[in-house]
């Protein structure tokens, strides 16, 4: 951290304390060069970026969204939850770690295949011959979501009484 009054290269903190409106952390700093004393703030910069989806269109990240898809195709799969949520966050921490504020919706179509590999052979070739057909996992979910309520219309006909 330059000195903001004689642009020496290196401060000295003196005092750090969590403030916590806002998640900052207040440092009081010294220069050991000119001796003057000023505060600074830091944040974290760990926010989801947005998704550029293949049309242009930005759209925030949505965790559920990326779980459902993968719930999907790990449908009936011996695949426990918590090696589901642990993939899922790999991937969260990924989109956070980029340092982009925008990633295309076929990067994390992407980490997800990778996960998927790694996790469930069958899985992996149901998400991967979908998703690299429609090559947007937006597209993937509402086909999902129409063959769910497809189904759904389906067995609703069949048990409905007279
Ligand atoms: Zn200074």
């Amino acid at each position: 951290m330059y000195c903001p009054f004689c642009n020496a290269d290196d401060t000295k903190v003196i005092d750090s304390r969590l403030i916590r409106e806002g998640n900052q952390t207040r440092r009081r700093r010294e220069c050991p060069n000119c001796k003057e004393r000023f505060t600074t703030y830091e944040t974290a910069e760990l926010t989801l970026p947005r998704v550029i989806k293949r049309d242009g269109r930005r759209v925030p990240f949505s965790e559920e969204k990326l779980r459902a898809g993968m719930l999907r195709a790990l449908e009936k799969r011996p695949v426990s939850t918590e090696q589901v949520e642990t993939a899922i966050a790999r991937i969260v921490r990924k989109a956070m770690t980029s340092g982009d504020r925008e990633i295309p919706s076929a990067q994390i179509g992407e980490w997800v295949m990778e996960e998927l590999h790694q996790l469930d052979q069958v899985a992996y070739v149901r998400f991967a011959s979908v998703y690299r057909c429609f090559q947007d996992i937006d597209e993937f979910h509402r086909e999902i979501r129409r063959l769910t309520q497809h189904a759904k219309r389906k067995k609703s006909n069949l048990t409905r009484k007279p």
